[in-house]
Protein backbone atom coordinates (compact mmCIF):
# COMPACT_ATOMS: atom_id res chain seq x y z
CA UNK A 1 0.00 0.00 0.00
CA UNK A 2 1.63 3.73 -0.35
CA UNK A 3 -0.68 5.33 2.20
CA UNK A 4 2.58 5.31 4.53
CA UNK A 5 1.03 3.68 7.49
CA UNK A 6 1.13 -0.05 6.55
CA UNK A 7 3.72 -1.81 8.76
CA UNK A 8 6.73 -3.99 6.89
CA UNK A 9 9.48 -6.22 7.85
CA UNK A 10 10.55 -3.15 9.20
CA UNK A 11 8.63 0.45 9.59
CA UNK A 12 11.63 2.38 8.64
CA UNK A 13 12.43 3.77 12.06
CA UNK A 14 8.37 5.23 11.99
CA UNK A 15 6.84 5.47 15.56
CA UNK A 16 3.16 7.01 15.63
CA UNK A 17 2.54 9.30 18.83
CA UNK A 18 -1.12 9.23 19.30
CA UNK A 19 -1.72 12.53 20.15
CA UNK A 20 -3.87 15.73 18.72
CA UNK A 21 -2.37 18.19 20.76
CA UNK A 22 0.45 20.41 18.71
CA UNK A 23 2.76 21.67 21.76
CA UNK A 24 2.62 18.01 22.92
CA UNK A 25 3.54 16.11 20.07
CA UNK A 26 6.18 18.89 18.88
CA UNK A 27 7.89 18.68 23.03
CA UNK A 28 7.40 14.81 22.15
CA UNK A 29 9.40 14.69 19.21
CA UNK A 30 12.17 17.64 20.39
CA UNK A 31 12.36 14.82 23.61
CA UNK A 32 12.66 11.27 21.45
CA UNK A 33 14.09 12.17 18.10
CA UNK A 34 17.44 13.31 19.23
CA UNK A 35 17.14 10.25 21.69
CA UNK A 36 16.60 7.39 19.20
CA UNK A 37 18.25 7.67 16.15
CA UNK A 38 16.89 7.47 12.97
CA UNK A 39 13.34 7.74 14.02
CA UNK A 40 10.63 9.79 12.90
CA UNK A 41 7.92 10.68 14.84
CA UNK A 42 4.31 10.54 13.39
CA UNK A 43 1.03 12.32 14.70
CA UNK A 44 -2.18 11.58 13.92
CA UNK A 45 -2.61 14.27 11.41
CA UNK A 46 0.09 11.96 9.46
CA UNK A 47 -2.32 8.65 9.39
CA UNK A 48 -5.86 8.24 8.33
CA UNK A 49 -8.10 9.12 11.01
CA UNK A 50 -9.73 6.57 13.11
CA UNK A 51 -11.56 6.59 16.02
CA UNK A 52 -10.26 8.12 19.37
CA UNK A 53 -11.24 6.16 22.56
CA UNK A 54 -12.88 7.82 25.36
CA UNK A 55 -10.25 8.67 28.05
CA UNK A 56 -11.97 7.51 30.76
CA UNK A 57 -9.51 5.26 33.40
CA UNK A 58 -8.69 6.23 36.66
CA UNK A 59 -5.32 6.39 36.10
CA UNK A 60 -2.43 7.60 33.81
CA UNK A 61 -1.22 4.66 32.76
CA UNK A 62 -4.89 3.13 31.75
CA UNK A 63 -5.33 6.59 29.62
CA UNK A 64 -1.98 6.39 27.76
CA UNK A 65 -2.52 2.41 26.93
CA UNK A 66 -5.94 3.11 26.38
CA UNK A 67 -4.56 5.19 23.33
CA UNK A 68 -1.74 3.14 22.32
CA UNK A 69 -3.30 0.59 21.81
CA UNK A 70 -6.28 2.19 19.77
CA UNK A 71 -3.50 3.75 17.36
CA UNK A 72 -1.22 -0.13 16.85
CA UNK A 73 -4.94 -1.34 16.17
CA UNK A 74 -6.31 1.05 13.58
CA UNK A 75 -2.56 1.53 12.05
CA UNK A 76 -0.45 -1.39 12.36
CA UNK A 77 2.65 0.95 13.63
CA UNK A 78 4.20 0.79 16.56
CA UNK A 79 2.42 3.86 18.93
CA UNK A 80 3.33 5.96 21.26
CA UNK A 81 0.76 7.93 23.49
CA UNK A 82 0.39 9.32 27.06
CA UNK A 83 -1.22 10.45 29.57
CA UNK A 84 0.08 13.50 32.25
CA UNK A 85 -1.88 15.77 34.69
CA UNK A 86 -1.14 18.06 38.01
CA UNK A 87 -1.85 16.58 41.36
CA UNK A 88 -2.11 18.98 43.78
CA UNK A 89 -1.73 17.72 47.34
CA UNK A 90 -3.80 20.38 48.73
CA UNK A 91 -6.73 19.16 46.67
CA UNK A 92 -6.06 15.12 47.46
CA UNK A 93 -4.32 14.90 43.72
CA UNK A 94 -6.38 16.19 41.85
CA UNK A 95 -7.27 17.43 39.05
CA UNK A 96 -5.06 13.95 37.95
CA UNK A 97 -6.43 12.58 34.68
CA UNK A 98 -9.13 15.26 34.80
CA UNK A 99 -6.62 18.02 34.62
CA UNK A 100 -7.47 18.69 30.56
CA UNK A 101 -11.19 19.38 31.79
CA UNK A 102 -10.84 20.48 35.37
CA UNK A 103 -13.32 23.52 34.61
CA UNK A 104 -15.37 21.64 32.45
CA UNK A 105 -14.50 24.24 29.39
CA UNK A 106 -13.63 22.55 26.62
CA UNK A 107 -11.58 24.26 23.09
CA UNK A 108 -10.13 27.70 23.33
CA UNK A 109 -10.24 29.38 26.62
CA UNK A 110 -9.69 25.71 28.11
CA UNK A 111 -6.46 26.17 29.75
CA UNK A 112 -6.75 30.16 31.30
CA UNK A 113 -10.51 28.41 32.54
CA UNK A 114 -8.67 25.34 34.44
CA UNK A 115 -6.24 27.79 35.82
CA UNK A 116 -8.66 30.21 36.95
CA UNK A 117 -10.83 27.70 38.83
CA UNK A 118 -7.32 25.85 40.61
CA UNK A 119 -6.40 29.60 41.47
CA UNK A 120 -9.83 29.72 43.33
CA UNK A 121 -9.76 26.22 44.86
CA UNK A 122 -6.42 27.43 46.54
CA UNK A 123 -7.19 30.60 47.43
CA UNK A 124 -7.24 30.08 51.10
CA UNK A 125 -3.91 27.93 50.87
CA UNK A 126 -0.66 29.14 52.34
CA UNK A 127 2.62 28.33 50.56
CA UNK A 128 3.88 25.41 52.69
CA UNK A 129 0.76 23.43 51.75
CA UNK A 130 0.37 24.20 47.57
CA UNK A 131 2.68 21.48 47.02
CA UNK A 132 1.95 19.49 43.66
CA UNK A 133 3.41 17.20 40.86
CA UNK A 134 2.95 16.49 37.06
CA UNK A 135 2.93 12.95 36.11
CA UNK A 136 3.02 11.59 32.86
CA UNK A 137 2.89 8.09 31.77
CA UNK A 138 3.76 7.16 28.41
CA UNK A 139 2.66 3.76 26.81
CA UNK A 140 4.46 1.99 24.02
CA UNK A 141 2.10 -0.87 22.17
CA UNK A 142 3.93 -3.15 19.74
CA UNK A 143 1.94 -5.16 16.32
CA UNK A 144 3.11 -8.22 18.20
CA UNK A 145 1.02 -6.79 21.28
CA UNK A 146 3.82 -6.10 23.41
CA UNK A 147 2.85 -3.13 25.76
CA UNK A 148 5.72 -1.23 27.75
CA UNK A 149 4.51 2.14 30.31
CA UNK A 150 6.80 4.38 31.90
CA UNK A 151 6.26 6.82 34.16
CA UNK A 152 7.95 10.51 35.25
CA UNK A 153 7.46 13.28 37.69
CA UNK A 154 8.37 16.59 38.17
CA UNK A 155 7.90 18.11 41.51
CA UNK A 156 7.33 21.50 42.68
CA UNK A 157 4.08 24.15 44.01
CA UNK A 158 1.43 25.89 42.77
CA UNK A 159 1.66 29.92 42.45
CA UNK A 160 -0.59 32.78 43.32
CA UNK A 161 -1.13 34.44 39.94
CA UNK A 162 -0.34 33.05 36.90
CA UNK A 163 3.29 33.88 35.60
CA UNK A 164 4.32 34.02 32.03
CA UNK A 165 2.83 32.76 28.96
CA UNK A 166 4.99 29.92 27.29
CA UNK A 167 4.22 26.23 27.72
CA UNK A 168 0.85 25.08 28.02
CA UNK A 169 -1.88 24.32 30.21
CA UNK A 170 -1.04 24.79 33.37
CA UNK A 171 2.64 25.75 33.13
CA UNK A 172 1.89 29.48 34.00
CA UNK A 173 0.73 28.35 37.88
CA UNK A 174 3.96 25.68 38.51
CA UNK A 175 7.30 26.53 39.70
CA UNK A 176 9.22 23.16 39.53
CA UNK A 177 11.47 22.58 42.91
CA UNK A 178 14.39 24.54 42.81
CA UNK A 179 13.09 26.97 40.38
CA UNK A 180 11.44 30.82 41.34
CA UNK A 181 9.66 31.36 38.00
CA UNK A 182 7.13 28.86 36.60
CA UNK A 183 7.49 26.46 33.57
CA UNK A 184 6.00 28.87 31.28
CA UNK A 185 9.12 30.69 31.66
CA UNK A 186 11.65 28.26 31.07
CA UNK A 187 13.30 27.31 27.93
CA UNK A 188 11.94 24.00 26.36
CA UNK A 189 14.88 22.81 26.37
CA UNK A 190 14.95 23.39 29.94
CA UNK A 191 12.11 21.87 30.96
CA UNK A 192 12.19 18.39 28.70
CA UNK A 193 15.66 18.23 31.07
CA UNK A 194 13.40 18.28 33.95
CA UNK A 195 9.79 17.17 33.24
CA UNK A 196 7.41 14.40 33.74
CA UNK A 197 7.19 13.96 30.29
CA UNK A 198 11.02 14.56 29.79
CA UNK A 199 11.33 11.53 32.38
CA UNK A 200 8.80 9.18 31.10
CA UNK A 201 9.68 9.93 27.67
CA UNK A 202 13.69 9.11 28.06
CA UNK A 203 12.44 5.69 29.86
CA UNK A 204 10.99 4.74 27.03
CA UNK A 205 13.04 5.81 24.50
CA UNK A 206 15.83 3.05 24.86
CA UNK A 207 12.32 0.60 24.76
CA UNK A 208 11.30 2.16 21.12
CA UNK A 209 15.17 1.92 19.70
CA UNK A 210 14.93 -1.58 20.69
CA UNK A 211 11.96 -1.73 19.02
CA UNK A 212 12.54 -0.47 16.19
CA UNK A 213 16.04 -2.08 15.54
P1 LIG B 1 -3.78 14.84 28.37
O1 LIG B 1 -3.64 15.42 27.03
O2 LIG B 1 -4.99 14.02 28.58
O3 LIG B 1 -2.51 14.17 28.83
O4 LIG B 1 -4.04 16.08 29.32
C1 LIG B 1 -3.08 16.55 30.12
C2 LIG B 1 -3.53 17.85 30.72
O5 LIG B 1 -2.72 18.04 31.88
C3 LIG B 1 -3.23 19.03 29.79
O6 LIG B 1 -4.36 19.44 29.10
C4 LIG B 1 -2.77 20.09 30.76
O7 LIG B 1 -3.89 20.74 31.30
C5 LIG B 1 -2.12 19.28 31.86
N1 LIG B 1 -0.66 19.10 31.61
C6 LIG B 1 0.01 17.95 31.33
N2 LIG B 1 1.32 18.20 31.15
C7 LIG B 1 1.48 19.51 31.32
C8 LIG B 1 2.63 20.33 31.24
O8 LIG B 1 3.76 19.94 30.95
N3 LIG B 1 2.40 21.64 31.46
C9 LIG B 1 1.17 22.14 31.77
N4 LIG B 1 0.07 21.42 31.83
C10 LIG B 1 0.22 20.08 31.61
Amino acid sequence: MSDGTTPTASTGGRVLLASNNAKKLAELRRIVEPLVPGLTVLGLGDVPAYPEPVEDEPSFAGNALLKARAAVAATGLPSLADDSGLCIDALNGMPGVLSARWSGVMGAGKDRANNDLVLHQLADVPDVRRTARFVCAVALCLPDGTEIVEHGEMAGRVLHAEDGEGGFGYDPLFAATGYDVSTARLDPAEKDRISHRGHALAAIAPRVAEALA
